[in-house]
């Protein structure tokens, strides 16, 4: 992908997030958990990852700040449910 897609795709997972709340959900045992925050807000899933909402959001233009693994629960990676 080039760049202009890459950061049309980080817009676009931006957007969904932005105005809505999700939270992480484990598929065994059904506990809800926060997600992680970077910057003072809630973390995004993007790629199988968490990603600091500064490396998507249009006007920080692909700055790379805070990335984590998706948290696992009962050995399985946690879902990402909107609340
Ligand atoms: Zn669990
Ligand atoms: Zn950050």
């Amino acid at each position: 992908m080039d760049a202009k897609s890459i950061m049309e795709e980080k817009i676009s997972v931006y957007e969904k997030y932005k105005y809505k709340k999700f939270k992480l959900k484990c598929k065994k045992c059904g506990k809800i958990q926060d997600l992680p925050q970077h910057c003072g807000r809630d973390m995004i899933p993007f790629h199988d990852k968490l990603v600091c909402w500064m490396n998507l959001a249009p006007q920080f233009g692909g700055k790379n700040c805070g990335q984590a693994e998706i948290p696992f629960h009962h050995g399985e990676r946690m879902e990402i449910i909107e609340v």
